[in-house]
């Protein structure tokens, strides 16, 4: 099985003539295309099974879920590789739920049990070698708690020094605390996600990675989301996949990983995704639904991993769904606490963004979306313990019966 990849511009497709800008051409973000042989079942059986006998070696490499595909990331030298085994995450059956719900299967890829308690590590590992192999010294991002704590993880590892722009006010006490655990330089920003982000752009300089989801080595690492799913569920292909959705890097990620494996044979065919995001920072569900273009909102949600007004992967995420027949629905903050006590009482747990997948279901169902013979995964993308005010609402709110 042959593949290897060209960064080129994901809007005008113009080759790209640095890694770290936006494209040249016409400004739009920029991705890794895959360059392969048509699909070949037998190679990829046999490369599916390579890198599961990997799991059971001892070296960094083999141990990391995200460079155990190393054939199908940008090539990096090994020995810049900065890892926390991030990647071995476990897939949770959930038929309680399922029934609950009205549909036919549901499983929880929880991605909260990665080294720094999200999803952003597996992208993180990729962005960080590549800054490393590049020589850069500093990493910075603008964050609402995860990527920062993430970024922090993985600079430290590598000796790099970090910086975090992040909206004064609106981060969980638990992320702040993380990052500065592993030593990061906290600057507070007023305003939201995006005033942070837009700062960003202002701040990097040479020397200087910018490790936001605008960075391309970031969503090669998570598009590895799907071969998870996929290899936890031995290649049975679900019917929907559902994310929940903020700067939407992640959504086009995920999409791109299963259209990568059905370009080289690992499946036959694509799930489809399905984005939710909360009814106080929907601005994609808005423009999704409606088929028009991006109209920026300013955001408000208690879910404050997807408080994000303008996301910046949106036409990225839309050519997802679009290629998957997929969806998008937005839930409210009351929803999401409900599904959020729902499972944490079913002894998973999660941060309310990543609860927002549970209430989306139940909309996408209500609504006929989904039917009762769907086999659904979900994407759990924090650990509970990423946001310990919310659990003690939650709590509080199913203990008085409310
Ligand atoms: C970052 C994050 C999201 C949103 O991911 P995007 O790629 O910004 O859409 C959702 N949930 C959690 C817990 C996150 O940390
Ligand atoms: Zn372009």
């Amino acid at each position: 099985m042959i593949a290897h990849y060209e960064l080129r511009c994901s809007s005008c497709n113009a080759p790209a003539q640095r890694h770290d800008l936006p494209c040249t051409t016409c400004g739009e973000l920029l991705e890794f295309a895959l360059q392969s042989d048509p699909p070949d079942a037998d190679a990829a059986r046999a490369y599916a099974a390579t890198v599961a006998r990997r799991r059971a070696n001892d070296t960094p490499l083999d141990r990391s879920g995200i460079w155990r595909w190393r054939e199908l990331l940008p090539q990096i030298p090994h020995a810049s590789v900065v890892t926390l085994a991030e990647g071995n995450v476990p897939l949770y059956d959930m038929p309680e739920l399922a029934e609950r719900e009205g549909i036919s299967a549901l499983a929880f890829l929880h991605l909260g049990m990665n080294p720094t308690g999200s999803f952003k590590d597996l992208g993180m590992t990729v962005a960080i070698s590549a800054a490393r192999a590049e020589g850069a010294t500093r990493a910075i991002c603008a964050s609402t708690g995860n990527t920062a704590s993430s970024m922090a993880a993985y600079a430290a590892r590598a000796g790099m020094e970090a910086f975090a722009l992040v909206p004064r006010g609106k981060i969980s006490g638990a992320k702040l605390a993380q990052m500065r655990d592993y030593g990061v330089r906290v600057v507070e920003v007023e305003g939201s996600f995006d005033d942070a982000l837009a700062e960003l752009t202002s701040r990097s300089s040479e020397g200087t990675a910018v490790v936001n989801s605008i960075n391309p080595y970031r969503l090669e690492g998570q598009k590895c989301t799907a071969f998870a799913i996929l290899e936890a569920r031995s290649w049975r292909v679900p019917d929907w996949v559902v994310v929940p959705g903020g700067n939407l890097g992640n959504s086009s990620a995920i999409g791109k990983g299963f259209r990568e494996a059905r370009a080289l044979g690992l499946i036959d065919r694509l799930p489809r995704l399905a984005v939710v995001q909360a009814e106080g920072a929907a601005p994609f569900v808005e423009l999704y639904r409606s088929g028009r273009d991006l109209v920026p909102v300013v955001p408000r949600t208690i879910a404050s991993a997807i408080a994000v007004g303008s996301p910046r992967s949106w036409r990225k995420a839309r050519a997802e769904l679009d290629a998957s027949r997929g969806s998008a629905v937005a839930v409210s903050d009351d929803e999401i606490d409900a599904a959020k006590g729902r499972i944490g009482a079913a002894g998973i747990g999660c941060e309310p963004a990543s609860a927002a997948t549970l209430a989306g279901i139940a909309r996408l169902r209500a609504e006929g979306t989904l039917t009762e013979r769907d086999d659904v995964v979900a994407v759990l993308t924090g650990h509970v313990l990423k946001d310990s005010d919310a659990s003690l609402r939650v709590a509080d709110r199913r203990d008085v019966g409310a």
